[in-house]
């Protein structure tokens, strides 16, 4: 595991319901820091600081290789596998930063705010295109999507973002998140998956 970068606003109703022109701009992108990962899921420790902390169910990419300035038609040759994960975000915070002009880290890139699934070789599933990315909490359907929806289609993401880091073996890159986002309190049980890929479950203590 080397990085963790995340792409905002990657689908045209997320970007809608965050009050946003979902006219496809360029990308943007954050990271996370790699401690922050969770794997597989399991507890999510509901954060200091907060009282507005939301889901955001993603496809996760996973590099088997990286380098700079990788053309689209090679960028899926750098993919070792797909997983399913949870960009975890303090809303209050991150909306506070948004009007402030500020960074978001302290919105984003909190302890445990990156839970995500066991990583499936693309020798095994290929890389999807399309199937229905959706999260339940308490079993009710909170949000749903399809990868077909991304306005950045992965190999575009490769490319760009290589353009402005060096990447590498290792590297996460969570994809974006379809619409739904919502809050979460101590309690829930999140569910969620990419069909196709596999799945990721939460409580949230
Ligand atoms: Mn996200």
């Amino acid at each position: 595991m080397h990085r963790i970068y995340c792409v905002g606003r990657n689908y045209a109703a997320h970007a809608i319901e965050m009050g946003h022109d979902p006219d496809r701009e360029a990308p943007f992108f954050f990271q996370k820091n790699p401690d922050t990962l969770v794997a597989d899921g399991g507890e999510f420790p509901y954060p200091d600081k907060s009282g507005d902390v939301h889901y955001e169910l993603e496809l996760v990419v996973a590099l088997a290789c990286g380098g700079k300035d990788i053309p689209q038609d090679r960028a899926l040759d750098c993919v070792y596998g797909y997983a399913v994960g949870l960009d975890m975000t303090r809303r209050d915070l991150q909306g506070e930063a948004k009007k402030m002009g500020r960074p978001w880290e302290v919105g984003k890139a909190f302890d445990h705010s990156a839970p995500c699934s066991a990583i499936v070789p693309a020798d095994v599933i290929g890389h999807p295109t399309s199937g229905r990315v959706w999260l339940e909490v308490n079993g009710e359907l909170r949000q749903e999507g399809d990868l077909n929806q991304m306005i950045w289609k992965v190999p575009e993401i490769i490319a760009y973002l290589s353009g402005l880091f060096t990447l590498a073996a290792g590297d996460l890159v969570f994809s974006g998140t379809p619409a739904g986002v919502g809050a979460t309190v101590r309690g829930d049980v999140l569910r969620g998956g990419v069909d196709g890929v596999g799945g990721i479950a939460l409580t949230v203590i």
